[in-house]
């Protein structure tokens, strides 16, 4: 059994081992996600082969040559063409992503900026300080929140490792020293975990709440309503008493909040309930849930090499921010797009999952999906961390080295290959 890091969510998890064996994978502490991540490699339905297809005619099967080829071909002779997804890459895939999408003067965005790029504005990456990591808040969160968001089905290791149950440096009995509340708008299995189980109203209960519970916070309030947000009022003032009392909290928040209609509401709300609770020396710290191993360092790459975070249009120098990926496909502005390592045609809207699926795609990838499906060329690519080598960004921001367990069958180059065969048939880089 080999050390590893799974790339099978956010979370990434360096404390786990596996072993590739003639049957399938042994695995020792992986998650059932986890454990299905490094089975995927063994999938029958694994794409091993590059495909190419016309319009409504079926795929056939090409050399991987062909398929640089035409896939050279479309991105040179596209005017304005579109290179997305990312965060499911090594930071190195997204490093080489950008400077392709420079050369071909196209717009380059990642899946972070639908997950949590507007975030970003209102503080919300680490509270006030910007930073947070998940280790201090093992050893010092004695309040967490989970709201919108259901780690025990989506980020299963979560709470074990970092947030419920481990003992820390201040937390000296594990979950006995912690409180721990879950919000959202219907029952989920993490509630299971919870001293408040707070079901919140549909229609606006996360604003309801957040504003009584800021007025709470800043003591200006006088009896609440009867119901807060669809919480009883009781329940209310108890959380609201006990995250007064607690000496470090983390919020940590999903698409429950983050794609609300009312989050343009919420998000700065919550941004100044961290706040206020930071002024009163009650260290808060927020942290998205974002899905993908590497979401964060998507980012990260973006900024760091065109100080622009995510949505880079490179058509002008020097590059901008590039308006909206969903207004510009709506607007049929792209003639071509590069997906890498994602499936917008099963996750966007339908209107703009149908304005994407009218231009000729070109998609990396490990295994068949819709996006494959309708995709003009698809290139097989070696799964991360399990059989490539790289970094990748955890949720809270710390760098993760990870290094291959196996090496891909037939000869399936990774996402590097692939980029710099691009790369060379366009003659750039
Ligand atoms: S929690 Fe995420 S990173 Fe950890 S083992 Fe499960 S899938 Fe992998």
């Amino acid at each position: 059994m080999q050390d590893t890091v799974c790339c099978g969510c956010s979370v990434v998890c360096d404390d786990v081992a596996a072993k590739v064996t003639k049957t399938g994978i042994q695995s020792l502490g992986l998650c059932a996600l986890g454990h299905a991540y490094y089975s995927s490699i063994r999938s029958q339905t694994r794409l091993k082969k590059a495909q190419m297809k016309a319009k409504s005619t079926s795929a056939k099967t090409i050399p991987f040559k062909k398929a640089y080829e035409e896939a050279s071909s479309i991105l040179s002779s596209s005017q304005r063409p579109l290179l997305i997804g990312w965060s499911n890459s090594p930071i190195e895939v997204s490093h080489l992503g950008l400077k392709l999408a420079k050369s071909l003067k196209g717009v380059y965005d990642s899946t972070a900026s639908f997950e949590y790029g507007q975030l970003r504005q209102h503080k919300l990456v680490g509270g006030e300080t910007g930073t947070v990591n998940l280790e201090d808040i093992r050893n010092l969160a004695d309040f967490i929140v989970y709201w919108g968001v259901n780690p025990a089905e989506s980020h299963h290791r979560h709470a074990s490792r970092y947030t419920v149950f481990p003992t820390g440096e201040k937390i000296p009995e594990g979950r006995e020293s912690r409180t721990v509340a879950v919000l959202d708008i219907r029952q989920t299995e993490s509630m299971r975990l919870a001293n408040h189980q707070l079901i919140l109203e549909f229609k606006n209960g996360d604003e309801q709440f957040l504003t009584t519970l800021l007025t709470e916070i800043k003591g200006t309030t006088g009896t609440p309503p009867v119901k807060v947000g669809g919480i009883p009022a009781i329940e209310f003032l108890s959380f609201a008493k006990q995250i007064q009392e607690a000496n470090y909290i983390a919020i940590f928040y999903g698409n429950g909040l983050l794609h609300s209609p009312h989050a343009s509401k919420t998000l700065p709300l919550l941004s100044k309930v961290a706040r206020v609770l930071n002024k009163k020396s009650r260290p808060c710290v927020t942290l998205p849930m974002v899905a993908y191993c590497n979401s964060i360092g998507v980012v990260t790459a973006s900024q760091t090499d065109t100080k622009i975070p995510y949505s880079v249009d490179f058509n002008r120098q020097p590059p901008r921010p590039y308006k909206s990926v969903f207004k510009g496909l709506i607007a049929n502005e792209f003639d071509a797009a590069l997906i890498v390592g994602w499936d917008p045609l099963s996750m966007l809207p339908a209107p703009i999952a149908r304005a994407l699926e009218k231009i000729p795609l070109i998609t990396l990838s490990t295994h068949p999906s819709l996006t494959t499906r309708e995709s003009t060329v698809v290139i097989p690519t070696a799964v991360t961390g399990v059989e490539t080598t790289g970094v990748v960004y955890r949720m809270d921001g710390s760098a993760v080295p990870v290094q291959p367990i196996t090496k891909p069958p037939a000869n399936i180059p990774t996402e590097v290959q692939v980029l710099e065969q691009l790369a060379s048939w366009l003659a750039v880089l």
